[in-house]
């Protein structure tokens, strides 16, 4: 391995996301189709698998507008290396580093054919295997006392592990903040399955699966029930201030490191909300719900909202789903962290048009997707 402290710091990140698809781990990265890849001539392969490059930088959270210190030539401290689709390229040096002169280079693997045969590892889909992005096992969660147990007793920090590190990261969260929610990720030493767990309250954790290795990890998903995950408690939010409420603590945790108040229900179990309808209503906290843009988040947001409309003390409400919305980037994307992901300028300013909106400084201008109650 080379000398790491010699790395710049987005040469360090595409190297744990590089890591991680050599070590098998589950990013979210759609792989080439079988057919096509079998398909194609030697050069088409190669440009197949050169043109993975973009993903595996959006996986490291490398930007593809901005420029980046030269991972070739030192003292580049008016960054001159560009991101383009297949490729760095140096403005002042003139490199250009595809994805197999960055495995050379950050893996210190000599052989080419060994690069290449590396590469259609990670990338190229198997021929039974569909070509999809990976999806993550579902929320699991649990009251279990012997798994509260064991991840206060295992648990690391996730920012310390460079897999969780890089799921993280693929779904918008910084090392910093998964560090500011005290995240902790664990493996199970038998089936190497990874963990994540988000702590939720006073010895309750939600567990998901980031690297479901056995394909049989989901063994604690019918324990206990479901706690929120409150980026922002209830009484520590201003009053008559807008909280973001999300389906996952993933979805939070990236609303609040964008500022937001943000509140999730780990699921669509709503009953938590209406728990709590007291102190919102106490508070006139204005309540947005962020479905996921899925059959059961409209679900979720349409039977929380009559729900709402039924309680001693309702409270303002609004939801947001793209069947009433234009093409946004919160419509194109499943959910909030993809959105980010994918495009974190713009996701932050849908979102403060809706919070904007759901504070009515806009006049009840009707905003496109929100649906108020
Ligand atoms: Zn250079």
């Amino acid at each position: 391995m080379p000398d790491q402290g010699k790395l710049t710091d987005i040469a360090l990140k595409i190297r744990s996301v590089m890591l991680a698809l050599d070590m098998g781990e589950c990013v979210a990265l759609s792989k080439i189709p079988y057919q096509q890849y079998e398909q194609a001539d030697g050069n088409g392969k190669k440009r197949l698998l050169k043109a993975k490059l973009e993903d595996i930088c959006r996986l490291a959270g490398v930007s593809m507008t901005e420029n980046h210190r030269c991972l070739m030539h030192e003292g580049d401290d008016r960054p001159s290396m560009h991101l383009y689709p297949d490729r760095f390229y140096c403005f002042a040096c003139q490199s250009s580093l595809d994805i197999f002169d960055l495995m050379k280079r950050l893996l210190d693997e000599r052989s080419f054919e060994k690069r290449r045969r590396m590469a259609e590892r990670w990338l190229v889909a198997r021929e039974d295997e569909a070509a999809v992005a990976v999806t993550y096992a579902s929320v699991v969660d649990t009251k279990s006392a012997e798994l509260v147990a064991m991840i206060d007793r295992y648990g690391q920090p996730a920012d310390a592990n460079p897999y969780c590190t890089a799921y993280l990261r693929s779904r918008g969260i910084t090392p910093e903040t998964a560090r500011r929610f005290g995240l902790l990720c664990y493996e199970n030493p038998y089936t190497n399955d990874k963990f994540l767990a988000v702590p939720c309250g006073a010895k309750h954790y939600v567990v998901r699966v980031y690297a479901n290795r056995s394909g049989n990890a989901d063994k604690y998903r019918n324990a206990g029930e479901i706690t929120l995950f409150q980026a922002q408690s209830w009484n520590a939010c201003r009053d008559e201030s807008v909280v973001f409420v999300t389906e996952s603590s993933l979805c939070a945790i990236v609303l609040a490191q964008m500022n937001f108040q943000s509140v999730a229900l780990n699921g669509v179990n709503y009953k938590r909300l209406l728990d709590a309808s007291d102190v919102i209503a106490r508070k006139k906290l204005k309540i947005v719900m962020l479905c996921d843009n899925e059959e059961v988040g409209l679900q979720c947001g349409v039977k929380c909202a009559e729900a709402i409309r039924k309680l001693p003390s309702p409270f303002e409400f609004l939801y947001h789903h793209k069947l009433f919305s234009p093409e946004t980037v919160l419509t194109k994307h499943k959910d909030v962290n993809e959105a980010y992901v994918a495009d974190p300028r713009q996701t932050e300013e849908a979102l403060r048009k809706i919070e904007m909106f759901a504070q009515r400084r806009e006049d009840e201008e009707y905003l496109p997707g929100c649906i108020a109650w």
